[in-house]
């Protein structure tokens, strides 16, 4: 392809969105190859948007299909890579959080995958108090 350059804009995927978004950072090959796409996703993180909102304190819930990504029952951990996001999102203060699922989120934890029905139980909670 004639369109590699050595230079490529690192793109990271969004943990809650899930979508690609710019760095801002430029790759370099290290010995001017050619070797690299235009843009390069190198890893997780958080879009423009949601690093906006953890910044404000929000905790962002992701709707997963437990029985689309790949988890064996009993796992704590789901890689972010294998959740499959159902598309439904949710955004609550750290300290809400932790009052409603009784559980201390770490400092640098900017969102947690939770099971269908948990956003649609929230929000009822939520419009049940007013
Ligand atoms: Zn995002």
């Amino acid at each position: 392809m004639d369109d590699k350059s050595y230079v490529s804009l690192e793109q990271h995927l969004c943990l809650v969105c899930g979508r690609l978004f710019d760095t801002g950072h430029v790759l370099m090959d290290k010995r001017f190859r050619a070797s690299m796409e235009r843009h390069t996703t190198t890893g997780w993180g958080l879009c423009p948007e949601h690093q906006k909102l953890f910044d404000e304190g929000f905790v962002a819930l992701i709707e997963c299909d437990p029985a689309r990504s790949g988890v064996s029952a009993g796992s704590t951990r789901l890689q972010p890579e294998r959740a499959y996001r159902t598309g439904r999102l949710a955004h609550l203060r750290r300290e809400v959080f932790t009052r409603v699922f009784n559980v201390a989120i770490g400092d640098g934890q900017a969102c947690v995958f939770v099971e269908p029905g948990v956003i649609a139980r929230l929000e009822a909670m939520v419009s049940a108090q007013g």
